[in-house]
């Protein structure tokens, strides 16, 4: 097809010994293990889960060195299990969400915390906080038929070797299927729609020169370096 301008490519994640995953949407749930929930300012027990998201092209590969992105002094690491969609639809019933994943992968939701403070505080769009560019570092997907539903797996982020955030996806105050069967209550979910589950607790800044290693039990490990 002929275009006004020329098209951009598709954005794709390697997957472990299959053909790459293009990636329509990136969803991601907030505070959603509760420890994190807590370190944020918020009483874990009383909030249901809600969403944000990030534009498919701030997916950035595992190895890659990434400039300091502009507009903020706080920029933040949050580990995250990122679930991938072969299938989708609406009000998917939480007994059959699991049908839905394609594979699992480790990814981070890189924050600029000072405009996302900044943007609670004035009751405005967490968007420029959270969609920047390159804001959202992936791994190479697994497919779910080798791994299995992950629903126990140890997740940790270490900065320059040391160890920040650890946790397992047990905690995960919504499960994988209810946040998809919660999501789907709000929009249509699609092959290639990708969901970052959310962090636990010990968020902090990273600054240049720093290298983000993270990992989660039976997938690729993750790692970015700030430029
Ligand atoms: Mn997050």
């Amino acid at each position: 097809m002929s275009t006004a301008i020329p098209a951009w490519p598709q954005t794709t994640i390697p997957v472990v010994g299959g053909d790459p995953f293009p990636v329509r949407r990136i969803y991601c749930v907030g505070r959603n293990y509760a420890a994190h929930a807590r370190e944020m300012g918020h009483d874990p027990d009383r909030e249901a889960p809600f969403f944000f998201m990030k534009p498919f092209d701030a997916i950035v590969p595992t190895g890659a060195t990434i400039a300091y992105p502009p507009a903020t002094s706080d920029l933040h690491h949050e580990i995250e299990m990122v679930v991938a969609l072969k299938s989708g639809g609406r009000d998917i019933p939480e007994a059959d969400a699991n049908d839905c994943i394609f594979g699992y992968a480790v990814g981070l939701d890189m924050t600029r915390r000072d405009v996302q403070g900044e943007a609670k505080k004035l009751g405005r769009p967490w968007d420029m906080g959270k969609g920047f560019d390159n804001s959202a570092p992936c791994a190479p997907i697994h497919r779910v038929e080798d791994t299995g539903i992950i629903d126990n797996a140890t997740i940790w982020l270490e900065v320059n070797g040391k160890r920040r955030q650890e946790s397992n996806v047990t905690h995960l105050i919504w499960s994988v299927p209810e946040t998809i069967a919660t999501l789907s209550t709000l929009v249509e979910l699609k092959p290639g729609d990708l969901i970052y589950s959310g962090t636990p607790d010990g968020v902090a800044a990273v600054g240049a020169g720093d290298t983000l290693h993270g990992h989660v039990d039976g997938l690729s490990d993750l790692q970015i370096t700030y430029a």
